[in-house]
């Protein structure tokens, strides 16, 4: 990564809302990541499997029983038609044995992190889902892949890019596939976006602004140790934008400029940043304005294009997402997002094909994210190798 231009000081703001278009004339490239809008706006209507494989079902285990495992995916996994909650592995006895009698899961398939290699030796796990603290998904991805199991690993994929390309390493070498949570690529309003976008419907895309973020009031959150959570909102929220912008233009950002926000709050921000914004500039020209803040309860992406524009809000929730165009209101179905997330991923395994949410998607993520920083620290415009 080169570091080669000043950031302009702008207000936080007026850096994400108010960026003036320089526009280059390079052709968008072919779409990359739209796909099967009909298909996943309809669950219910698969018919994937013929013969035996009909009956199959991929056994999942949920490594860390937190929030995320315990409110939304292990719900989910009641909705599923591919996978199913196999196991888990957690560190407290407690909630294994809760989670035992309400999930019916047997006990050779609970495993503590110290007892984790051992689902090597276990046929009724086949993928890991990985919902640890950022730092911990690349030792749990790769111990998952020595044991043979295919793995989801959870967002930010890692929290450096060296880490991202162990993780690939490893699924590689154990030929097992490796996919990232990115539950939005399986929800319908995201996928207009990204159809839109990449499809040109309204021409190309121009501008895109973006912010997501919440108020953090958890002081103890592992959200805010910097080793295991490799940043603040940029890497937990402003993933997010960064998704958007690169799903809706259809290409991967060359270079980007950013800049830390007002620290309000130092005594919760004394690690991590408590906001940030950045802008990623596209080869095609098309500029995204994007902001990530721990202090601010915000969803939305707004696109421009040539002959139209659309807007999401909130963008990037489990739920409740809307949109609308420059023709009107979207009208899509609210979906069970990690259901179909993990249906797709299962399909994905049990048809031998890539998965829509790759690592090397992930790899791709970390990158930028770690430029952001870099530009940030530096003020300096930062390439995107
Ligand atoms: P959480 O704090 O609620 O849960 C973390 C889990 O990790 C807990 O069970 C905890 O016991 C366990 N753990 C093991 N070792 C730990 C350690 N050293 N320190 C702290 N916890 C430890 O977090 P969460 O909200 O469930 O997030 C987990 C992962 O899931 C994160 O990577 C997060 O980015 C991701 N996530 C993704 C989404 C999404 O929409 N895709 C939503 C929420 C969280």
């Amino acid at each position: 990564m080169k570091n080669d231009d000043h950031l302009p000081g702008h207000s936080r703001r007026d850096f994400i809302k108010g960026f003036s278009l320089l526009l280059g004339s390079a052709a968008l490239g072919a779409p990359y990541l739209a796909q099967g809008l009909d298909r996943l706006t309809r669950p219910g209507e698969h018919q994937f499997f013929s013969g035996d494989r009909a009956k199959k079902k991929l056994g999942i285990a949920l490594v860390g029983l937190g929030s995320y495992s315990t409110h939304q995916l292990a719900p989910a996994l009641a909705e599923t038609e591919n996978c199913y909650l196999a196991g888990i592995v957690t560190g407290t006895p407690a909630k294994a044995e809760t989670w035992k009698k309400k999930y019916n899961i047997p006990d050779k398939n609970i495993y503590t992190y110290k007892t984790f290699d051992q689902i090597k030796d276990n046929p009724a796990i086949d993928i890991v889902y990985v919902v640890l603290p950022n730092a911990m998904h690349a030792e749990y991805t790769i111990r998952a892949a020595q044991a043979g199991k295919h793995v989801i690993s959870e967002k930010p994929m890692a929290t450096s890019v060296a880490d991202a390309e162990r993780m690939i390493a490893a699924c590689k070498a154990h030929q097992v596939s490796l996919s990232v949570g990115y539950r939005l690529h399986y929800e319908p309003h995201n996928l207009r976006a990204m159809e839109l976008g990449q499809k040109q419907v309204y021409g190309k895309v121009k501008t895109i602004k973006t912010e997501n973020g919440f108020v953090m009031n958890n002081a103890g959150s592992w959200r805010l140790n910097k080793e295991l959570a490799g940043g603040g909102p940029l890497m937990d929220m402003g993933i997010y934008c960064v998704q958007g912008a690169c799903y809706t233009v259809g290409q991967t950002p060359v270079a980007v400029t950013a800049k830390f926000g007002e620290v309000t709050r130092p005594r919760v921000f004394d690690e991590v940043e408590q906001s940030i914004d950045w802008q990623l500039e596209f080869p095609n020209g098309a500029l995204a304005s994007c902001g990530s803040s721990y202090n601010e309860n915000v969803s939305y992406l707004h696109a421009e294009a040539e002959k139209g524009w659309w807007h999401l809000e909130p963008a990037y929730g489990y739920g409740g997402i809307t949109g609308k165009t420059s023709e009107g209101p979207m009208h899509l179905p609210q979906v069970n997002q990690q259901a179909l997330q993990m249906d797709g991923i299962a399909q994905s395994i049990l048809e031998n094909k890539a998965s829509r949410v790759p690592g090397e998607m992930g790899l791709r993520d970390v990158k930028i994210l770690m430029a952001i920083y870099e530009a940030a620290r530096t003020g300096k415009k930062v390439r995107i190798a």
